[in-house]
């Protein structure tokens, strides 16, 4: 791949990557592995804003708008909504001025489907995803965490039902979308989430600048 010229980052920061100019960044993880936390982190590092397809969702539903009501009850069981709604409502979002250079997916590519689809799209606008950015962190501090948190955001999902649903979502249909991309040589960068954010973020940044995917720092 050539390289891209440096070009001024956000607030004047100059930044190298080795990714062409509209970049989808991919974070990976179960529930609870902290990753939208962390693509928020990452925002100003990479120039692109955060998109979480939950967060979308979640958007719709507290709306009230029809589309929110269909997907309500598929997220309060923890289950995956249709593809084909999913894709409409990532479209929209990617087609906003600020993603115009690209965007941080959280959340997406979430099946093998998903993955080939987001694939054939970038192909057809002659960009790729340049590295897949996966959170590792052990069972039990991710149940710990979610319960934690449903204590504190109240999401619908944030029960033990719903957390048990999404953990075998993740593990059958989510984590199977790595060996996609490996397959087809994307650097899948896996990154023990277990530290705090901040050491979390410091690790992303180094295995990035590692593969001359930022510029080193
Ligand atoms: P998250 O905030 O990423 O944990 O997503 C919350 C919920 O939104 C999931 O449990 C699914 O119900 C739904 N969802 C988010 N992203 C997707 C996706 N790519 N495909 C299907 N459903 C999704």
């Amino acid at each position: 791949m050539i390289p891209a010229p440096p070009r001024p980052g956000p607030a004047g920061r100059r930044y190298d990557r080795a990714v062409p100019e509209r970049t989808i960044w991919v974070i990976f993880g179960p529930p609870g592995s902290g990753k939208g936390t962390q693509a928020e982190q990452l925002t100003s590092a990479l120039g692109v804003p955060h998109v979480s397809t939950g967060d979308l969702l979640r958007t719709e539903t507290e709306s009230g708008t029809p589309l929110g009501a269909e997907v309500a009850p598929v997220l309060a069981a923890g289950e995956l909504v249709p593809d084909d709604l999913m894709e409409r409502v990532l479209e929209r979002r990617l087609a906003r001025p600020d993603a115009g250079r690209g965007a941080i997916l959280d959340g997406y590519p979430r099946t093998l489907a998903q993955a080939r689809s987001l694939d054939t799209r970038l192909a057809s606008a002659g960009c790729r995803v340049p590295a897949v950015i996966v959170l590792d962190v052990d069972q039990d501090t991710l149940v710990e965490r979610l319960l934690q948190r449903a204590g504190e955001q109240h999401r619908a999902d944030d029960n033990r039902a719903a957390i048990a649903e999404r953990m075998a979502e993740y593990h059958d249909r989510t984590a199977p979308v790595l060996d996609y991309y490996r397959a087809r040589d994307v650097p899948v960068l896996e990154i023990d989430g277990t530290a705090g954010i901040d050491a979390v973020h410091e690790r992303i940044l180094r295995a990035l600048a590692s593969r001359a995917l930022i510029a080193a720092r």
